[in-house]
């Protein structure tokens, strides 16, 4: 218990006396149209244990047969994390006894991987981090346990557990990095950031939707502690499941603070695997972490050996689509935007967006302008993607085209954008049965001015004697009488012409 109960050491502090080695095990659920092993669907949300069949329940006499576009898949992530593609390896039965393992064994791979020894560069802070990545292999997803009764939703206190198999045998890559020594304070930002680029490379795959939150991307992190100038490595902790870019590293932020009190206090860390806790930012322990030889595994009998022709994998290659760092690269030279936008455009997942805006015809910063702002306000209040948002990048680059032509100002677009939002049509039609477009016009502009003058004698006494700076408090009148409408500029040259 010594582990649960030790003080947390404040983070500057244990890193000025440790140095963390962070490593990351990814499970990523691929997009096939089918399972692993089976003809079985992978959709989503289905009724429980409704597409399920011999094979992915693991019934005597079934004989599983591998999915052609999950090994494709697999292929196209290794190329893309710069691995050698083995060119004969086999699955491994891994055994363990799980009431969500239909067949108490899961297909998997073990000392054969299909991808190995690549790596990948994340950016952080101005710098460039290459993580190795130790191995990319395929295995087959377990079913789901429901724990029902009890407060937690852990079978520690639940009255009876339902299991849905409609997952089990759903076509799983894990990529697994090697341990990244050096990062210092920047441990948890690391590792953060390659799980962005992890996605974000996955996503331009297309090889899966990589939705944390419906755990078709799942994260388990790897910390240990090394005393500074120590030569061997401290013994590291697995914090499963991981379910949020944030709480990665947030998990691993917390992880330095414990273990870093376990040490100060003279314990060792222990071997294991944790939970980590949304609410409390804390991790808590799981179970003691099994080793290999617990598993006994063996190569898969009921399935022959995989050796995917060179000539594939050449063509695989040939067909990657542009990686997102070159895309990125390229966007940013191709805008001129600054990092810092560019930064803020990826985390809002408005990189899409804003290249679709200027394909129909906003200028970037426009583009980026509108959907960072306004718009991203929105999916806030909403509580949704701005890619969900009921708009679309065509109707953004109408309102960034009918500000530019003067039709509106950044007040009333706003307004158009409201309108878009709420369902009442495009740009135009929004400016038209609203009446937002600004005025110009004289004759309507100089009731409003009039009245401004009429209103403020002492202000407009104050203009006619050469106080043009006051000028702006009746421009202020007429914005108001007009709803906003009015043409600022227009509106000052008829006050100062009525005032000279
Ligand atoms: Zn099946």
């Amino acid at each position: 218990m010594t582990t649960e109960t030790a003080h947390l050491v404040p983070y500057d502090e244990a890193i000025s006396r440790y140095d963390p080695v962070i490593g990351l095990e990814t499970h990523v659920e691929l997009g096939t149209v089918t399972k692993m092993f089976c003809g079985c669907p992978t959709t989503f949300g289905l009724p429980p244990n409704s597409a399920v069949c011999p094979v992915c329940l693991g019934l005597p006499g079934s004989l599983p047969v591998a999915n052609r576009a999950a090994i494709e898949y697999t292929i196209r992530i290794g190329l893309a994390l710069n691995c050698t593609i083995a060119t004969w390896c086999r699955f491994a039965r891994k055994n363990y006894f799980y009431p969500d393992m239909p067949k108490n064994f899961q297909i998997s791979q073990y000392d054969e991987p299909l991808c190995t020894n690549g790596w990948m560069d994340v950016s952080v802070a101005g710098q460039t981090i290459r993580v190795g990545i130790e191995r990319v292999h395929l295995e087959e997803d377990t079913g789901k346990s429901l724990h029902i009764g009890g407060v937690t939703g852990r079978i520690h206190g639940a009255d009876y557990s339902l299991v849905d198999y409609n997952r089990a045998g759903i076509p799983l890559v894990e990529v697994v990095t090697k341990p990244v020594p050096g990062a210092g304070a920047l441990a948890p930002v690391i590792a953060r950031a390659y799980v962005t680029e992890l996605r974000d490379l996955l996503r331009a795959l297309c090889v899966s939707d990589v939705r944390m939150e419906e755990g078709s991307l799942r994260c388990d992190v790897n910390t240990s502690l090394t005393l500074r100038g120590a030569t061997e490595w401290g013994t590291r902790t697995e914090t499963k499941n991981v379910n949020s870019l944030r709480s990665v590293e947030r998990a691993v932020r917390f992880e330095i603070e414990r273990q870093a009190g376990v040490l100060d206090a003279g314990h060792k860390v222990v071997l294991e695997t944790r939970h980590f806790h949304e609410d409390t930012g804390r991790t808590t322990s799981g179970r003691s972490k099994e080793e290999a030889q617990d598993y006994r595994y063996f190569p898969e009998p009921d399935l022959v050996p995989l050796a995917p022709p060179a000539a594939w994998v050449e063509e695989i290659r040939a067909g990657l689509p542009e990686l997102p760092a070159a895309r990125r690269a390229r966007l940013q030279a191709e805008w001129g935007l600054p990092e810092g936008d560019m930064t803020s455009l990826r985390n809002a997942g408005a990189l899409d967006l804003v290249e679709a805006t200027v394909t129909a015809g906003a200028s970037a910063p426009e583009a980026s302008k509108w959907w960072l702002g306004d718009l991203a306000r929105h999916a806030n209040e909403r509580g949704s993607e701005l890619a969900e948002l009921p708009i679309t990048p065509d109707q953004v680059a109408r309102v960034s085209a009918l500000v530019r032509a003067g039709t509106l100002n950044d007040k009333l677009a706003r307004q158009v954008l409201d309108g878009v939002l709420a369902g009442e049509g495009d740009p135009d039609a929004v400016v038209a049965a609203r009446g937002l477009a600004i005025v110009s016009d004289d004759a309507v502009l100089a009731e409003a001015v009039d009245a401004a003058i009429a209103a403020k004698p002492d202000v407009a006494a104050k203009i006619r004697s050469g106080k043009e700076a006051a000028v702006g408090a009746l421009i202020g009148d007429v914005m108001r009488a007009t709803k906003g409408r009015a043409d600022a500029g227009r509106a000052r040259e008829l006050i100062l012409q009525r005032l000279s």
